[in-house]
């Protein structure tokens, strides 16, 4: 007997794995495995979630009208380019089945999201990952590896789990470059902690050409991801590409509300990125100071190398002390992100969190490296 078989390239796939949430017999938790914002959700969008419950026999408004309208009015977008979606990770897999299939090439760059090449995989297309130059995302070498085949280029800015990013001409020089029938898929999801003046979100890109696509999430400043809500910005016909692929209720009517809340509470947000930049300087000047290598971040996360701790300047240095760091402070309740499936087994990337978070993680390197 054999099983039945899923289409060719589904079992190649290695699932996702997310960032750890338990450290078994620790008697407090300190998650920063999964850059959730450290202020955890607005007050308001809770009250709105706890209010949604006694309407839950209602379907939710398949168009999630009122929220696409309050991201309008807060970004100044255009509302009927707007689509809603489970988390934008449900927006990035309806991207890659509705622009690739088999034969296909999907491109992104070597250290960018993880699911970038399983959204490629899964629809039987091939992911092909452009090297980087300094951790960072390389504009000519992922011109170089576009083809014909090439369908869509996944770019996450800033990037996760690297912290870096491209400049808004870097990003226009990129689009400039590809053929008109790639989608540049530009992932923004920690775009609102940003505020440089030689950034953007790509927005303007959005309006100005018909092959880019913005997303966006509400599961990092707006620390919401357990109710799973993202959103896309796109061109008028891949928005309607998108509509008609999409399931016609995706966004469940409690996200949709506390979405709505949320984006509201333009002084929760403003208070989150004001944290993050303060504690994010302080966790890189700390980290720093007890000899690591801090990549420079402007997300709500730092990834940080223990390469140097050994120093022989040979590949594979810092992957043991990395990986017992993780477990040092894992056994006293703090959770990190192990970076092997992005081919960075000598970093740990570490979440923003509270004061109190920061001040512990930093006091648990310092003891790990004190041995
Ligand atoms: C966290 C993250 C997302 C968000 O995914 P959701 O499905 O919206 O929770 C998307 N892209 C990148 C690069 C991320 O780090």
């Amino acid at each position: 007997m054999s099983a039945p078989a899923p289409r060719s390239g589904i079992l190649d796939i290695s699932p996702y794995v997310g960032g750890e949430a338990h450290a078994p017999g620790a008697d407090r938790l300190i998650r920063l495995a999964s850059n959730e914002g450290a202020l955890g959700p607005s007050p308001r969008a809770m009250e709105a979630y706890q209010a949604a419950a006694a309407e839950l026999h209602r379907y939710p408004d398949g168009g999630s009208t009122a929220l696409r309208d309050g991201l309008a009015r807060l970004y100044g977008l255009d509302a009927a380019r707007i689509i809603c979606g489970t988390g934008s990770d449900e927006l990035l897999g309806l991207l890659t089945r509705a622009y690739a299939g088999p034969g296909d090439e999907v491109l992104y760059s070597a250290h960018g999201f993880l699911m970038y090449p399983i959204s490629a995989m899964a629809v039987g297309a091939k992911p092909v990952a452009a090297p980087e130059t300094g951790l960072k995302a390389d504009v000519d070498a992922l011109l170089a590896h576009v083809t014909e085949r090439t369908k869509i280029l996944f770019i996450a800015n800033p990037n996760n789990p690297t912290g870096s990013f491209l400049t808004s001409d870097e990003m226009r020089r990129l689009h400039a470059g590809l053929p008109e029938h790639v989608v540049l898929v530009i992932d923004a999801a920690y775009a609102e902690y940003v505020d440089r003046p030689d950034y953007t979100a790509g927005e303007e890109l959005v309006e100005e050409f018909g092959n880019v696509v913005m997303t966006r999430t509400f599961s990092k400043i707006y620390a919401l991801g357990g109710l799973r809500l993202g959103w896309a910005y796109c061109p008028p016909a891949i928005a309607d590409v998108l509509n008609r692929v999409r399931g016609p209720f995706n966004v469940n009517s409690a996200a949709q509300i506390a979405g709505v809340a949320a984006v509201e509470d333009t002084a929760f947000i403003e208070e989150s990125r004001r944290h993050n930049d303060i504690w994010r300087e302080w966790l890189t000047a700390r980290l720093t100071e007890l000899g690591l290598e801090v990549h420079p971040s402007i997300a709500n996360f730092v990834l940080v190398s223990f390469a140097t701790k050994s120093g022989s300047g040979q590949p594979g240095d810092g992957n043991q002390a990395a990986e017992a760091a993780r477990q040092f402070l894992k056994a006293r309740g703090i959770l990190v992100r192990q970076m092997g499936g992005y081919g960075l087994p000598h970093c740990l990337r570490m979440s923003i969190g509270t004061e109190e978070e920061m001040r512990a993680v930093v006091d648990a390197v310092a003891a790990f490296l004190k041995g």
